[in-house]
């Protein structure tokens, strides 16, 4: 039996989980991403004992996702966004609590592992996630080895440079993939187009408008959303054909808000990347969907752990 912790900002969400990736049951506790580490970490492992407590069987190993950089073989937090969680040896802390042995990842690197697991990349060796959501972030699979770089901070897919945009990332470089190919990028290119223009569009009569606004407008022909989506598909492209053109995975799959979009990204996304690649003759990643949703991370963090 295996546990896996799902560390978000707003709660610590845990299951246990099978061999098979099915979850027995799930606890959680609130994150309380502001408060002392130590009060975040027993949180954690309290979790973890209420888990434990319901498995008939032994567990084998605890594995953690979280929202940032964790170097030191799957063990140092090194910072976290949004939780008061820094310069950390979790995986120490943590099995000192539970007496169980204990790893942690990156949240989007466990993602990329439910998926090569269970969801939509379990027939490939070598597979890509990309999560389209507010930002742009996902995990790289080689011949089932996560690449998590020599200092836990590589596959930063969000903050590779596709192009120059007309705001600045969060990191503090102009024109990273997120800052086009995101829920946000498009939103503030959007809001751009409506502002700069008189250019008559359904989305003018949204009082706030979302992704899948923009995305529904453009399958029924709206010029403006079809510019905006045409947009983010170009730099997505982009991004997509530097992945093919470096690991030639077998599979690259989608997930996060902006995916719901479905087969139309997809589609758009299959043209876009066709005109540019650099090895035309050869066969190319396929491109798909992302399968699994909210329990990915519960999930892929137990797999992670177990695949150490
Ligand atoms: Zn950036």
């Amino acid at each position: 039996m295996l546990i896996g912790i799902d560390l978000g900002g707003m709660s610590i969400k845990g299951g246990l989980i099978n061999e098979d990736g099915k979850i027995i049951i799930k606890k959680s506790l609130p994150t309380g991403a502001w408060r002392k580490p130590e009060e975040i970490i027993l949180d954690i492992a309290r979790v973890i004992d209420m888990l434990k407590k319901e498995s008939e069987e032994k567990i084998e190993i605890v594995g953690v996702g979280v929202p940032g950089i964790v170097s030191h073989n799957n063990a140092f937090l090194e910072k976290c966004a949004n939780i008061n969680l820094e310069q950390i040896d979790l995986k120490k802390e943590l099995e000192q609590l539970i007496g169980i042995e204990t790893y942690v990842d990156n949240d989007a690197n466990v993602a990329a592992i439910a998926e090569y697991e269970i969801g939509a990349l379990k027939d490939y060796n070598s597979a890509i996630l990309i999560t389209l959501g507010t930002g742009v972030g996902g995990g790289i699979i080689i011949d089932g080895n996560v690449v998590r770089g020599s200092h836990g901070a590589g596959a930063e897919i969000g903050h590779m440079v596709v192009g120059e945009n007309f705001y600045d990332c969060n990191c503090g470089r102009n024109g990273c993939l997120e800052t086009f190919s995101s829920a946000t990028g498009i939103g503030k290119y959007t809001e751009k187009l409506l502002k700069e223009s008189d250019e008559d569009s359904i989305l003018r009569n949204y009082e706030k408008i979302t992704t899948k606004n923009i995305f529904d407008a453009s399958k029924i022909g709206d010029k403006l959303a079809k510019n905006a989506v045409d947009r983010f598909i170009k730099y997505l492209s982009i991004g997509v054909v530097n992945f093919i053109n470096i690991f030639d995975p077998e599979a690259i799959a989608f997930g996060g808000g902006v995916s719901h979009a479905g087969q139309y990204l997809i589609d758009l996304l299959n043209d876009e990347i066709k005109k540019s690649l650099y090895s035309k003759d050869v066969e190319i990643a396929k491109i798909m969907l992302a399968k699994l949703q909210n329990d990915a991370g519960i999930v892929g963090a137990a797999f992670m752990a177990k695949k150490l």
